[in-house]
């Protein structure tokens, strides 16, 4: 038996969650990433590259091992891939990784270190998450231990952005990992309208100026 027909439910969990995203509008055009941890081995299921996230089905999926290399599939691993392996292979709590260029996460990443916890339940869900600039659009190696240190600093950090380019989020489960996709950026516009509506409330309104 193939490994996508053997981990069947895990390219399901994928493809639900790349469909979710996209309708969202928090990935648009054929950028963006996803991948799954298989159990008991080096290897994950991910996005080919250049594939658009409501292309992913079980034939724009391929299987690699934590360096990237092909175990079996007929696309090109995603760029990101080498990124998702690391994380793989030092946090064995993580077992599905997304990354988006969702809009409110990304403007919120242009003039901010970290992610504003506008709600306690951002807060609770999210514990810490830093803003990175790795000043590529794709993360390079180079960052990778920079990325890890954090999360081993920081126990509950589940998410971080990328100045210019967008948001990654580690889960238990790819429901998991889409979820916390949805709090960042959920937490990305609650932070940034709280902002707009301060600014306009400290304001002087039209008229009252002296
Ligand atoms: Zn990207």
């Amino acid at each position: 038996m193939d490994i996508f027909s053997q981990y069947r439910d895990l390219v399901d969990s994928l493809i639900v969650a790349a469909k979710k995203m996209y309708d969202f509008r928090y990935e648009m055009s054929d950028g963006g990433n996803l991948s799954i941890r298989i159990p008991e081995k080096n290897w994950m299921i991910v996005k080919g590259t250049n594939i658009a996230f409501d292309e992913v089905d079980v034939t724009t999926l391929v299987v690699t091992d934590f360096n990237g290399n092909v175990v079996e599939g007929c696309v090109k691993p995603s760029k990101e891939s080498l990124l998702h392996g690391v994380l793989y292979a030092a946090l064995p709590q993580v077992h599905a990784i997304m990354h988006c260029h969702s809009p409110y996460a990304t403007a919120w990443a242009a003039d901010h270190d970290t992610l504003e916890f506008s709600t306690h339940h951002a807060r609770y869900k999210l514990g810490f998450c830093p803003v990175l600039d790795t000043h590529s659009y794709v993360v390079p190696q180079e960052s990778f231990p920079e990325i890890i240190n954090l999360f081993h600093a920081h126990e509950n950090m589940r998410a971080f952005i990328l100045r210019g380019h967008g948001q990654v989020t580690v889960g238990k489960s790819m429901r998991d990992a889409a979820y916390l996709t949805e709090l960042v950026e959920e937490t990305a516009q609650i932070s940034t309208l709280s902002h707009v509506i301060k600014g306009v409330r400290e304001k002087p309104l039209m008229g009252q100026v002296m």
